[in-house]
C-alpha cells in the first residue's frame, strides 16, 4: 500500500531543541521527506499549518469510548475552541467521522499526547495514545485505512515512534517488553489496525532521516523516482514539475 489519500502532514510536532541545543527532525518531517525530500526542502522556511481534517480526528479522538452521534455538538465545540478559524463544513466530515467510529471497540489509553525524543538520532513526536495492553503504542490518522494493512508511510511513521519510544524511560520501566508494535487508528473509516515495522521500514526510516539531516544542512536533495508529482503543491516552482511536464504543449513549448 503506497498511496493514501492527501492529507497534508500536521505539525504539532515543531522542530524543538534539548538543553544542550541539539535539533530534533519532527517524525511528521521524517515521513514527508520519506514521499519527497525536495517538497521538504522548498517548504523549508514555511508554515504548515494543521489541516482541519486533523484537527476534527483528533478531537474525534479523545472520545472514541462509547462514541454516539450525541456527541457531535460538544466534540464541534471542543474543535471551534481549538480551532476557531475552522470552516462550518468540517461538521459534516465531523459527523461521517462519528458516524465510522461508533460501536469501536476501544480500550481506554493510559495517557494521551506523550511527547517521545530520541536525542540518539535526534528525532522527536508525539504519541497519541499509550495503552496498558500491547500494542502498546497507538497513533491517530485523519486518512481513510487502505483495503489491507497500513499505508507505506504510516509504516515508516510507526518505526519513527518505535524508535523514539526506545529512550522513555518512565515508559519502559512500566512495560515488561519494549514495544514493536504500533496500533493505527484510521478516523474517518472507524478501522483500527496494527502494524510491526519490517527491516525494510526502519531501512527507509534511516534514508529519510539521512535526507531530512542534509536539508537542514542547506543541502538540495534529488527526487525520488516515485515522487507524486502530478498531486504536488510545488509543482510550479519545482525544477523535477518543470522538467516532466504533462501535456503535449508543456512537451513541446515549456523548458
Ligand atoms: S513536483 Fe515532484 S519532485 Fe517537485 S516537490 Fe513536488 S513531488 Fe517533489
Amino acid at each position: 500500500m503506497s498511496a493514501p489519500e492527501r492529507v497534508p502532514e500536521h505539525t504539532n510536532e515543531g522542530d524543538t531543541h534539548n538543553t544542550a541545543g541539539q535539533r530534533y527532525i519532527p517524525i511528521s518531517t521524517l515521513v514527508r521527506t520519506s514521499v519527497c525530500p525536495v517538497r521538504v526542502y522548498l517548504e523549508r522556511y514555511e508554515v504548515i499549518m494543521e489541516p482541519p481534517e486533523y484537527t476534527v480526528a483528533k478531537q474525534v479522538g479523545y472520545h472514541l469510548n462509547g462514541l454516539s452521534d450525541a456527541d457531535t455538538e460538544t466534540i464541534w465545540e471542543e474543535i471551534r475552541l481549538v480551532r476557531p478559524d475552522i470552516d462550518d463544513s468540517m461538521k459534516e466530515y465531523l459527523k461521517g467521522c462519528i458516524a465510522a467510529c461508533r460501536g469501536l471497540a476501544w480500550e481506554e489509553p493510559v495517557a494521551a499526547d506523550v511527547s517521545c525524543t530520541n536525542s540518539k538520532y535526534g528525532i522527536s513526536g508525539r504519541i497519541d495514545w499509550i495503552f496498558s495492553s500491547k500494542p502498546l503504542i497507538g497513533i491517530l490518522r485523519a486518512t481513510r485505512a487502505p483495503t489491507y494493512g497500513v499505508w507505506k508511510q504510516d509504516r515508516i511513521r510507526a518505526a519513527a515512534y518505535l524508535l523514539a519510544a526506545e529512550e522513555m524511560a518512565e515508559l519502559n520501566s512500566v512495560w515488561r517488553s519494549p514495544p514493536s508494535e504500533v496500533r493505527i487508528a484510521y478516523i474517518p473509516s472507524g478501522v483500527v489496525r496494527t502494524v510491526a515495522p519490517t527491516a525494510s521500514d526502519r531501512r527507509s526510516l534511516l534514508a529519510a532521516l539521512r535526507k531530512a539531516e542534509a536539508i537542514y544542512c542547506g543541502k538540495t536533495p534529488q527526487p525520488p523516482p516515485d515522487a507524486p508529482c502530478d498531486r504536488c503543491p510545488k509543482r510550479e516552482s519545482c525544477t523535477r514539475g518543470a522538467r516532466e511536464p504533462q501535456t503535449l504543449f508543456d512537451r513541446f513549448f515549456r523548458k
